[in-house]
């Protein structure tokens, strides 16, 4: 292929993947967005593997790498569980990430660099050094993401004394090895750049180990933003206009979304990603322990049966059902639907609402409707319908905990104060489906489940609404 050739389907990739982006804003354009994804990915690869910078020598490695990068991709995308994907998600960052400390490595010791000289080299290795420390942070960073995401690491934050000061220094001492390392003579920065990866991966712990329950999607788009500076920084080692466009979306468009989950949890982008947030300086919840730690009850709450809750919605002309995370674990999107099609014939009016930070990964909720099939006309956001609750009859939160949790508006000294949730409780009677009295993710207990209009369906989603969908067609 050539120069020209490759250089127009960059283009063209280009084109799509922007294309891409604009289509995933909206749920009903998501699929066409991938699409152009999709399509645009093709072509960028076969522009590159075909592309002017390839030997016949280097093709068969390419191609080996490829059946062994695509056939691990397929697996994982056939058996992953839906509850997984924030996890693999996060699992998917630290590859870019150690990608581009790897690309960075080979660069710098690739005989051409040696050959460099004056501001060429000096731009060069500044290019392997910014990438390499934005890669080491993005790999160590979005493992301990995928620890906490996957319940293997605890959910609380961890807060070292004086964590803020020991981030200044490891910034200054990287600040420093750069220095030496520009300055180290043709091979010898070596020692440099490996002191300050090994800072930059303790330092990506760090900061991820920081950050409490509640506060995690922003760590999650963060890194999904740093991902893209590393694919970025990547791109200007190789001289790859196409990956530096690529990584430059990525990572605004993640900076982007960082930014939006930040205003919808009602944080400071600045206070997350330094920690302390979601670490509760208030009284702890009663025995909580994140990431579905148990509670010990803090009130009476009353009990219902699924018969009795198919009584109650079969009366309701209003009903909101809110999604959370126990629905995705419980798969019960499909259920909820087929519930949500037998109350419609009844002329019940039906609505979801859809908190930003709901599940574990933006768009969860959306993703899971959408795979039930519900009609997007019907799925609202948050801010869309949170006054409505006033005029609804039945609130129906299916796994979901701390995104309607009152404590967010009620307890400021709450680990989740300033939060914004789905006022249920302002509905004449509120229905909470879970199966115990644990807490969410963010750890803390939920003051609704005791409210006088509350009450609980005990038990797993999935069997719960069947039961619910047998007693409504009786
Ligand atoms: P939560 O984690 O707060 O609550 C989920 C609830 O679902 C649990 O209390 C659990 O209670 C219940 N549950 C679990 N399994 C089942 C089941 N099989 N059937 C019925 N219920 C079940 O989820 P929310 O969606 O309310 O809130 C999301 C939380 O996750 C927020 O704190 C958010 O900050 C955080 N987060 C969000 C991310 C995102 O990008 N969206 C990323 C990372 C974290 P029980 O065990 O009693 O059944």
């Amino acid at each position: 292929m050539s120069e020209s050739l490759a250089t127009v389907s960059y283009i063209g990739a280009t084109i799509l993947f922007i294309l891409c982006l604009g289509g995933l804003s909206n749920a009903e354009t998501s699929r066409r967005g991938n699409l152009y994804g999709m399509i645009g990915m093709t072509v960028a690869m076969l522009a590159t593997i075909f592309g002017p910078h390839v030997t016949s020598a280097g093709l068969s490695w390419i191609v080996v790498a490829v059946v062994v990068g695509a056939s691990v991709g397929l697996y994982l995308a056939r058996t992953v569980q839906m509850t997984q994907m924030p996890e693999l998600v996060a699992f998917m960052h630290s590859m870019v990430g150690l990608a581009a400390m790897l690309v960075g490595f080979a660069n710098y010791i690739d005989p051409a660099s040696g050959m460099m000289q004056g501001a060429e080299r000096t731009i060069h290795e500044t290019e392997i050094y910014i990438g390499i420390l934005i890669g080491a942070v993005t790999l160590s960073g979005s493992v301990i993401a995928f620890g906490k995401l996957s319940a293997r690491i605890g959910g609380k934050p961890v807060l070292l004394p004086g964590r803020h000061w020991l981030n200044l220094a490891a910034l200054l001492v990287v600040l420093y090895f750069g220095y030496v390392f520009l300055n180290a003579e043709s091979s010898q920065g070596m020692a440099a750049l490996l002191v300050m990866t090994v800072i930059a991966l303790l330092f990506g712990v760090h900061m991820v180990m920081a950050i409490g329950g509640a506060d995690m999607p922003v760590v999650v788009s963060m890194l999904n933003s740093y991902s893209g500076w590393a694919a970025a920084a990547t791109g200007f080692m190789l001289s790859n206009d196409l990956l530096i466009v690529t990584g430059a979306l990525v990572g605004s468009s993640g900076a982007i979304l960082s930014y939006i989950m930040c205003r919808a949890m009602n944080r400071n982008f600045i206070s997350v990603i330094a920690g302390g947030f979601g670490t509760g300086s208030g009284a702890p919840a009663a025995g909580a322990g994140g990431a579905g730690g148990t509670t010990q009850p803090a009130g009476e709450v009353v009990a219902v049966s699924a018969a009795e809750t198919a009584e109650l919605l079969r009366e309701a002309k209003n009903v909101i059902i809110v999604p959370g995370y126990g629905m995705a674990v419980a798969q019960a999107q499909h259920t909820v639907y087929e519930i949500t099609k037998l109350l419609r014939e009844k002329g019940v009016n039906v609505r979801f609402g859809i908190h930003p930070v709901a599940g574990r990964m933006p768009g969860h909720m959306n993703v899971l409707l959408a795979e039930a099939k519900v009609p997007y006309d019907i799925v609202f956001e948050m801010d869309e319908l949170n006054e409505d609750f006033a005029d609804t009859d039945i609130a129906m939160v299916i796994g979901a905990n701390d995104i309607v949790n009152p404590a967010a508006q009620e307890d400021p000294t709450s680990p989740i104060a300033g939060m914004p949730v789905l006022e249920v409780w302002k509905a004449r009677t509120s229905i909470v489906m879970k199966r115990s009295m644990a807490s969410g993710y963010a750890g803390v207990d939920n003051p609704l489940f005791y409210k006088d209009n509350n009450r609980m369906l005990f038990g797993d989603a999935k069997k719960m609404l069947d039961e619910v969908q047998t007693a409504l067609r009786a």
